[in-house]
Order: structure tokens, then C-alpha cells, then sequence
């Protein structure tokens, strides 16, 4: 099923919000998307919003002025009034399309509630965030061919791309009590490592750390154990996407990856954006989903006429490194790369699809992260490791420094829109992280 455009898409809508108009900011009328917050600092309670230029709307607020009177029940109301997003995820793609459609209503230009709706505005620049949902379980993919393959060169140069890679959407099943909010510091991990040339392995910080720029999938209303969700309803099921940073400990993983995969290398922390975009605001900016035909083409449970006609989504994704030192001397994040979601060589449905497909159940707020974002050209890579091939090529920043992995006191900041002509530009704000010195052992 591929949503439809609707009136909530019109690129001519403009917000009352003003700043929601200036064709710059990630949030316009036509996008929404949904995030948890309060006022910084304040014992307040985290409440469900919406961000609209650089305001977000508190939905609660809202709520309790009769926005939502068309949606009104018991359901919707617990939703609405809860500190997560996981009710609402629940609740199904009607409803979110019809809270969508209120809203656009609500925050666009001549609507009649502008004035009652001015007290239920907060400026993001005085919120603080929480996770928009809590992650029951999350797991992470590999969809990206082009990072796959040249982390499997560096890994393993005589056999860069095992053969199950094109067949199967690979995963592994991650940690989701170590996923922070944007903001998020932590320590370097320590861990055991197995440096070259010696024959035993040391425990120590982690000498290789990384990032990896990811797509985060928010599942809504999951499935029951035992049932599978076939590939033509696979979207219905996604509540929306946010930026993930999925950060990495190379050494660590070389050391420990075979023969069960990831563990201690990537579970110490990784971080998402507070807002979610909704799928049905990523609508106008769909992209048919191809497949190199001298590739072995999916199997039938993971192939469908929607998919090939716009099963990916153009996303932009960038990722911007601040030193300690550029913090310092008050200059702004320098990018590191540029690449696009489209390129990834599995696709949302098809992760979901797989997922389920021995009965395996999803539940409202599960996360799954796409893998890290490489296009092909090596200047889209999607994570240090890449870039810097293998830590043999220092990458020179503008003010004279140099990386290969991550330095303690480094901040990475990963950015994400979607544009396209006759559409306004939306996008996903940003996730920032900061690495923090490894506490002794
Ligand atoms: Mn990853």
C-alpha cells in the first residue's frame, strides 16, 4: 500500500506559526513531526508535541482545548496524555492520518483556533527532549551494499560480500536500554581488543571509535506472535523514521564480531533525534525501489509492484564532526559526508516483511535501524571507518586538524530532508552525540 498525496501535502499551505514558512526550517506545515519534551529544566511532565517551525505544539495542551473533538475516545485520549509515543504508534494508520489532517488544519494560515492554540507553543530552543518511545526491542540491519562491502574489505579483503548478503536483509538483534536522546555524552568503552601483531588480546579504551549514520524505523500497531506482516501492509505498520547514530567500536568488533556478531563494540551507546517523521509526511518524496539486474532479484515475499514503483524513500543524510578544539574556538560543525537513503539496497517494507516472517512479533515502539548509510561513492560514506579507509587516511579538517577515528571531546552531528521540486523541504532536525574520556579500569 503507498499512501496518497493529500490535502495535508499541498506545497501552497503555510502556518500561522510564521517561522514554519521561511523555506529553510526542517518543520513546515506539511511535515509534523512527532517527538516527547518539556520545558528545560522544569519539573514538568514529558508530554507528546509537534514541532511547527521552530515552535513544537504541545498536543496535550491541545487536546484539552477540543483540537481533536473528531478523534475523541478513550483510546485517543490515554494516547494523547501519555509521556511516550507508544500509544499512539498503537493506535494504527487511521488515526494517525486523521491526526495529521487535524493538525494541518489546526496550524495552518486562517485557521480559527490560532488564538487559542498561541498558549499551547513552546520555542524549541526551551525544550528538553526524551526518547519519543519506549523501545521494547531493537534491531539492527545492514541495507547499505556499499557499506557492507567495503567494511567486508577491510575485514576480510579476499571475500568483501558473503553470498548471503544479497538474498537475505541481514541483522542482528541489538540493545535498546543504551539508545539516548540527541544530546546524549558517554564514555569511550573499554573493552578487549586484540592489537596487531601480538598474540593475546588486552582490555583497554577502545582505539578504533565510529559512527555509523543510520535511518531509525519506528514501528506502530505490531503484530501477534506466530503472525507474519506480508510486504504489500508492511507500511501500515511503520509509525515514522528518525536519524540514529549508531555508534561504534572497530577494534572491539574486529575482536569479537565472529562468530555470533556485534556485542560489547555496539551497545554501549546509540542516539536518535527526537522527532519522528511520519511516513505519510514522506510521501511526495518517494522513489521507486530498483534492482541491479545482474543481482539476484528478492524472493516473492519480498517483491511487490508498490515497492518497485516507490518503495524508497530520498532522504538526505549528513554527517558534521566539532572538535573539542572548533567547540572552543566557537567554529561550526564541519561535514564529513553527504549521502541519500535511497541507495540503501534493502527497503523499509522489505525489513519489516523479513522480520516477521517466521512469526517473529513487532510491537508499537520497536526500533530498527537501517544500517549505516554509505552511497556509492566513497566520499558518501557513512562512517570513519570508510572514510578514512580502514584508519590508513587521516582525514584534514579546516582548521588544521587531523582523524582517522573519533577524539574524546568530539561532538557528530547527523543531519536529514527531503526535497524536491514542487514540494516543500522537510526535514528531521538533527542528532548530536559527544565522546567522552574512557573512565579508568
Ligand atoms: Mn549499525
Amino acid at each position: 500500500m503507498t499512501i496518497t498525496l493529500n490535502e495535508t501535502h499541498d506545497a501552497a499551505l503555510r502556518s500561522w506559526v510564521t517561522s514554519a514558512n521561511t523555506g529553510s526550517t526542517d518543520f513546515p506545515v506539511q511535515n509534523l513531526p512527532y517527538g516527547v519534551f518539556k520545558r528545560k529544566g522544569s519539573s514538568e511532565h514529558f508530554n507528546i508535541g509537534v514541532a511547527i517551525g521552530d515552535q513544537i505544539l504541545d498536543l496535550a495542551e491541545a487536546h484539552r482545548l477540543g483540537i481533536f473533538s473528531e478523534l475523541d475516545s478513550k483510546a485517543f485520549e490515554h494516547a494523547i496524555f501519555s509521556d511516550s509515543l507508544n500509544a499512539l504508534m498503537n493506535l494504527g494508520h487511521a488515526t494517525w492520518s486523521a491526526l495529521r489532517l487535524a493538525l494541518s488544519n489546526a496550524l495552518r494560515e486562517g485557521a480559527t483556533q490560532q488564538d487559542a492554540l498561541q498558549a499551547c507553543l513552546l520555542p524549541q530552543l526551551d525544550a528538553e527532549y526524551a526518547l519519543p518511545a519506549q523501545i521494547g526491542d531493537y534491531t539492527d540491519f545492514y541495507t547499505s551494499v556499499h557499506h557492507a562491502t567495503a567494511v567486508g574489505k577491510l575485514f576480510r579483503p579476499d571475500n568483501p560480500l558473503l553470498p548471503n548478503y544479497k538474498w537475505v536483509p541481514i541483522g542482528y538483534h541489538g540493545r535498546s536500554s543504551s539508545i539516548g536522546i540527541s544530546g546524549q555524552t558517554f564514555h569511550r568503552p573499554v573493552g578487549q581488543t586484540m592489537p596487531p601483531g601480538l598474540s593475546e588480546p588486552v582490555v583497554g579504551p577502545a582505539k578504533r571509535m565510529d559512527y555509523e549514520m543510520e535511518i531509525g524505523i519506528f514501528i506502530g500497531n505490531g503484530n501477534a506472535l506466530g503472525e507474519r506482516i506480508g510486504i504489500e501492509d508492511a507500511e501500515q505498520h511503520v509509525f515514522g523514521l528518525c536519524l540514529l547514530n549508531d555508534w561504534s567500536a572497530r577494534d572491539m568488533q574486529a575482536w569479537e564480531y565472529q562468530p555470533l556478531g556485534p556485542f560489547l563494540a555496539k551497545n554501549f551507546a546509540s542516539t536518535i533525534s527526537p522527532w519522528v517523521v511520519t511516513i505519510e509526511a514522506l510521501a511526495p518524496y518517494r522513489k521507486g525501489w530498483t534492482r541491479d539486474a545482474a543481482d539476484p532479484q528478492p524472493l516473492p515475499y519480498l517483491e511487490s509492484a508498490d515497492l518497485r514503483d516507490s518503495g524508497a524513500f530520498d532522504i538526505q543524510l549528513e554527517v558534521l564532526l566539532q572538535t573539542d578544539t572548533m567547540r572552543k574556538e566557537g567554529s561550526a560543525p564541519q561535514r564529513l559526508s553527504l549521502s541519500n537513503f535511497r541507495h540503501s539496497y534493502w527497503t523499509v517494507s522489505q525489513l519489516v516483511t523479513h522480520h516477521t516472517v517466521n512469526g517473529c512479533n513487532l510491537r508499537a515502539g520497536d526500533l530498527l535501524g537501517s544500517g549505516t548509510q554509505s552511497g556509492p561513492l566513497p566520499e558518501e560514506a557513512g562512517s570513519l571507518l570508510e572514510l578514512s579507509e580502514g584508519g590508513k587516511k587521516p582525514i584534514v579538517l579546516s582548521n588544521g586538524e587531523q582523524r582517522v577515528f573519533i577524539a574524546d571531546g568530539d561532538s557528530i552531528i547527523m543531519r536529514g530532508w527531503a526535497q524536491k521540486d514542487g514540494a516543500p523541504r522537510i526535514g528531521f532536525g538533527e542528532v548530536s552525540g559527544t565522546l567522552l574520556p574512557a573512565l579508568a579500569i
